[in-house]
């Protein structure tokens, strides 16, 4: 090599050097600079936790978003929440007569989307099962012990089907054909309540967002560390607490995911057990061997309502429902005889699973 050559060699050697170094600075300097802030709170019976990862900080704090996000929450359960009597959706619930009722534009929006499930699930999915959870002592009434009386099963299931009730969004009203009608949003208000706060982030201009309310979660861009956010799937181990044992590590941004389940909310009567998932069709709480499903979305809402509506399907109904969904995939937890589990999903589903 001549000494001339070499010299170039070096130069160049030097430029991309120097270049390299400028390009990186910057990104350091954001990486250094990214931090992660926590918002915490109470809702709709359960927590909210809420992750920003910004360079922005101060601003964040300045803005007041902890409030903001705290007064949508309040604003979403006014609407939508049996247990509160004035409620949008309790108000509806008592009203004892079958003329249009106005209610909040977020209320029909989500009242639409809950009917449409229900359609496209053959009833599976149902916002009118109120009476009915109320009736196996899931809700504000209190739990009960002792599975109720048949008579009593198919006098309340008399009451209940998503084919009575009406809705309009200009004016945003409701309507039932019959007064005993009610609505209960428990399958879908905690999806929508996390798209909400994860839009209002994003639209204040934080794109790298996770918001979690009772295990419903939006992951938007990116975590501290500038990779996708980890979510766990829990073991549906009967009784277990929180976060005990992971059955799968999911990698999202820019996804929902939601998981029903039966091993949380249940009572035991006669050796058998009875889950908080109602299947409409029946009048009784589903019994299937599925201990737990996730969905995967593209919002919230759409995740949560899946995921319970397969807990009533099964993975033979349930996944052909999900191919009415695009851009939603979905896993099956089944609970063996022998207490091990096994796993059915959809084809995409293994796309977002973090492989050891
Ligand atoms: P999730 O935890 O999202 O699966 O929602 C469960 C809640 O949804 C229950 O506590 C009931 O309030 C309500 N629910 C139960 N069964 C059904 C059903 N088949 N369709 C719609 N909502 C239901
Ligand atoms: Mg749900």
């Amino acid at each position: 090599m001549s000494r001339s050559t070499s010299i170039s060699a070096l130069r160049t050697v030097a430029a991309i050097g120097v270049f390299g170094i400028i390009l990186l600075v910057p990104y350091y300097r954001t990486l250094k600079s990214l931090r992660n802030y926590e918002i915490r709170g109470q809702t709709m019976g359960t927590i909210y936790q809420v992750q920003v990862v910004t360079s922005l900080g101060k601003q964040l704090k300045k803005s007041g978003m902890d409030a903001k996000i705290d007064k949508l929450l309040v604003d979403i359960n006014n609407w939508m929440s049996t247990y509160i009597p004035e409620s949008d959706i309790s108000r509806f619930n008592s009203a004892g007569h079958t003329n249009a009722f106005p209610v909040a534009a977020d209320l029909a929006k989500v009242v639409k989307f809950a009917s449409e499930v229900s359609e496209a699930s053959g009833g599976a999915f149902d916002p009118t099962v109120g009476p009915l959870t109320l009736l196996w002592g899931f809700g504000r009434n209190g739990a009960i012990t002792h599975s109720p009386d048949e008579e009593k099963i198919v006098e309340i299931k008399s009451a209940v089907g998503y084919g009575r009730l009406h809705v309009s969004d200009a004016p945003p009203a409701l309507g039932k054909d019959v007064p005993g009608l009610e609505l209960d949003l428990g399958a879908v208000a905690k999806g929508y309540g996390v798209d909400c706060v994860a839009n209002l982030l994003l639209e204040s201009g934080y794109s790298n967002v996770l918001v979690e309310i009772g295990g419903e979660i939006v992951a938007l861009g990116y975590n501290q560390r500038k990779k996708s956010w980890r979510i766990s799937i829990e073991t549906p181990v009967l009784d277990a607490g929180v976060g005990e044992g992971r059955y799968r590590i999911l990698l999202l941004s820019n996804k929902a995911v939601a998981t029903s389940g039966d091993y949380r909310n249940y009572f035991k009567d006669g050796g058998h057990s009875y889950s908080h998932i109602i299947d409409p069709r029946t009048g009784r709480p589903v019994s299937n061997n599925v201990a737990s499903v996730s969905v995967i979305a593209d919002d919230c809402m759409t995740a949560d309502a899946l995921a319970t509506a397969l807990m009533v399907l099964g993975p033979e109904e349930g996944l052909k429902l999900l191919e009415k969904y695009p851009g939603s995939e979905g896993m099956f937890i089944i609970r063996n005889p022998d207490s091990t589990f096994s796993d059915r999903a959809s084809q995409g589903f293994d796309d977002y699973v973090l492989k050891p």
